[in-house]
């Protein structure tokens, strides 16, 4: 996929501000919470970058962090800095940020695409390099764009975990049947929680659907619900009796 934004999609003002049910689509993204706060604080002009305190008279260079060549404000660190047209550019959606002289404009045109996995791409791109330009001014480190791009995908897998954690489990309707005659019927249930620790449990029943045993077991150390679900079958092994 080649994700193409061109200037005219939004307006070109450098003034540009988000309306109010943009400010709500931008929050409601899928990205880290992080992510979405640098952002707003780069779009919002929030950030404390090396142009604007150097408008404050604070003794500072207002260079790029990146390249030094040009004065680090959003539109160049974001935008126009080669190092983060190397970003945008290597990414999997390539975004031709080129066609943008301002931040504010490339944020409305981000905005007006109304797909929530671009916005949360961006957003978190913006953060990556965010933290990237922080890396190289105060850790002397050195960019290095095959590091920023594997820390997006690290934020993005991140963001899409939390999401799995929070979503709210589906219950499926389903209906208990009863055994056979002189059928026991066991059924085993077990859960996750992201950090890999859960809890399992079983009822054993007979014909006419009266429990003759029950375990649980909390909590569990496992790595996947399958797994979990197959050592709830051993705990009965283990634990109960008929
Ligand atoms: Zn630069």
């Amino acid at each position: 996929m080649r994700l193409l934004l061109h200037r005219d999609a939004a307006s070109s003002s450098s003034t540009a501000r988000l309306d109010p049910r943009s400010w709500k689509f931008f929050w409601a993204s899928r990205a880290l919470p992080r992510c979405k706060e640098t952002c707003w604080r780069a779009i919002c002009g929030l950030l404390p970058l090396k142009e604007t305190l150097f408008r404050r008279h604070i003794d500072v260079d207002p260079g790029c962090g990146f390249c030094a060549s040009e004065r680090e404000n959003e539109d160049h660190l974001f935008l126009q800095c080669p190092a983060a047209k190397h970003i945008w550019f290597a990414f999997q959606l390539a975004i031709r940020v080129d066609s943008f002289t301002s931040f504010q404009a490339f944020w409305t045109a981000v905005i007006a695409m109304d797909d929530d996995e671009v916005l949360a791409m961006a957003q978190t791109v913006v953060y990556a390099i965010w933290e990237a330009r922080n890396k190289v001014c105060f850790q002397q480190g050195e960019l290095v764009v095959a590091t920023v791009l594997r820390r997006v995908a690290s934020l993005l897998e991140e963001a899409q975990v939390r999401d799995l954690a929070r979503a709210p489990s589906v219950s499926l309707p389903a209906k208990w049947s009863k055994p056979a005659v002189d059928i026991i019927k066991c059924n085993f249930d077990a859960s996750l929680r992201v950090d890999g620790t859960g809890g399992m449990g079983m009822v054993a029943r007979d014909c006419q659907g009266e429990a003759m045993a029950a375990a649980c077991s909390f909590p569990i150390l496992c790595t996947s619900p399958l797994v979990a679900e197959a050592m709830s079958t051993y705990e009965m092994d283990t634990t109960v009796g008929y």
